[in-house]
């Protein structure tokens, strides 16, 4: 994973673009939205992974219902 730095629009210093404050002048940074898109990609992920987790099963047991008959 490589650091993403920009400067800080109030001292014009170099920060990380997740940071909120600025490390050198106390500053407050917009982060430039990896974070919270990430958690929002991975809540998404997450979410199409267990639909398709219980698809599957709910087919497996009724294709084993089926199948034992
Ligand atoms: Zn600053």
């Amino acid at each position: 994973m490589r650091n993403h730095i920009v400067g800080c629009p109030h001292c014009g210093r170099q920060v990380l673009d997740h940071m909120t404050e600025c490390p050198h002048c106390g500053g407050e940074l917009k982060p430039s939205g990896y974070r919270p898109m990430d958690a929002k990609k991975l809540k998404i992920v997450k979410a199409v992974c267990y639909s398709v987790g219980a698809a599957v099963a709910v087919g497996l047991a009724v294709f084993l219902l089926f199948f034992r008959k």
